[in-house]
């Protein structure tokens, strides 16, 4: 097969996958070459795995402020949300409550559409016209058959972030489990769960430069996890099935390099992102950017331009070789105008021409030059067609 290479294009897109870093591809070969041995085994050779997991356990724990005890190894953001979701509901058969948000990734909401279907009563908050809601908007929703409240720290699609410690603080007092999907969050601003009162936490790590097939769910050590995966007593008894190695060195290594990287995602990253915005404003007519008015992740930038499809400018974007998008991944190809962006109560029209652009650590100036460059005469040709001579 006849492969476009990275080296081919500009990739703005790392709220939907990152690339690996060269340290952490290097990590994992040993694994995947080498030491291929069943870390449950009796012999030296497989049981050596166990410390090679329990280092990146710590360095998964460290990034985070966690004990590495509350460390659990999934297949992917999306298991660790289902798990999460999962032990809340068995944990409490008797209540059938859940609060969640208008603006969650499917691997929430779809799970919440799909237990509505089975009995439960989800309430969604709505969210204000920066993306935001508040404690209070928690505080109200909640009722003695809450089970769980599922909320996420970072939105994928605008970087929108929610008021989450607070909202821990307020549930543990209330005495319902809460947890948090920030599979955009980690890597991406400090966080420390020791200080914290959140009880559950998912992470993807091929948001972070890890590859995929690997994830994290957080459990509080005060909690008697149940596990969705039922299998072997692999992961204490809290997820079955034979350690994925290769990929939990990956996603050790991934952390430690993000704990390393945090500061210049908050200072250069950031920066750039700001620029972008600053650069796509003044140059295009008729432009806005999605949830402006609230605390968001350093990297994302969600710009409506008005009056195109949003569809048509990644189209062109990819002819010139910008990788972009239209929201999350997930829902690309949908032609339904995005829910976040619906629920930030932008009319439909300015939804569908709304563009995601996601940095990391590995972008640069030269490359927002390129988009800063490419995306103005893309809209203005879209806008008015009939103006633009015809190519010959
Ligand atoms: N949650 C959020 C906020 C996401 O952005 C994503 C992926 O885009 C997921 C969950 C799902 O993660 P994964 O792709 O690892 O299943």
């Amino acid at each position: 097969m006849n492969l476009l290479g990275p080296q081919s294009v500009t990739y703005l897109d790392n709220n939907a996958t990152t690339p690996v870093a060269p340290e952490v591809a290097e990590a994992m070969i040993p694994y995947v070459r080498d030491f291929f041995g069943n870390a449950s085994s009796a012999y030296r050779f497989g049981n050596q795995i166990s410390g090679v997991l329990e280092q990146a356990r710590e360095q998964v724990a460290s990034l985070i402020g966690a004990d590495e005890r509350e460390i659990v190894f999934t297949s992917c953001g999306t298991e660790s949300d289902n798990a999460a979701l999962n032990h809340a509901l068995l944990s409490h058969p008797s209540k059938k409550h859940i609060v969640t948000s208008r603006v969650e990734h499917s691997a929430i909401k779809k799970h919440c559409e799909f237990l509505e279907k089975q009995g439960y009563e989800i309430t969604r908050l709505e969210v204000d016209s920066n993306g935001l809601l508040t404690v209070d908007d928690v505080a109200r929703a909640l009722r003695p058959e809450t089970a769980l409240v599922t909320l996420m720290w970072a939105n994928n699609e605008t970087g929108v972030l929610f008021p989450v410690e607070a909202i821990g603080e307020l549930c543990r007092k209330q005495g319902v489990l809460f947890h948090t999907d920030a599979v955009q969050a980690v890597g991406k601003i400090p966080i420390n769960l020791a200080a914290s009162k959140i009880d559950m936490l998912s992470i993807s790590g091929h948001k972070l430069h890890c590859p995929k097939g690997v994830g994290v769910l957080y459990v509080h050590k005060r909690i008697a996890f149940k596990p969705y995966l039922i299998g072997g007593g692999q992961e204490k008894g809290r997820r079955g099935g034979t350690e994925n190695t290769a990929s939990i060195v990956a996603l050790g290594k991934a952390c430690e390099l993000a704990a390393q990287r945090l500061e210049e995602e908050n200072t250069r990253v950031r920066a750039l992102r700001d620029h972008m915005e600053k650069g796509l404003l003044a140059a295009i007519p008729d432009s806005h950017i999605n949830g402006a008015g609230a605390a968001r992740l350093p990297n994302t930038t969600n710009v409506s331009l008005e009056g195109v499809e949003a569809e048509a400018v990644l189209l062109l974007l990819d002819r010139e070789g910008i990788c972009a998008s239209s929201g999350s991944a997930c829902t690309t190809g949908s032609l339904e105008p995005s829910h976040v962006l619906t629920a930030m109560g932008l009319p439909a029209s300015r939804a569908k021409g709304s563009i995601r652009l996601s940095l990391s650590t590995y972008n640069t100036e030269a490359e927002v030059g390129k988009l800063l460059e490419v995306l103005p005469p893309i809209v203005a040709r879209l806008r008015n067609p009939s103006q633009v001579a015809p190519e010959n």
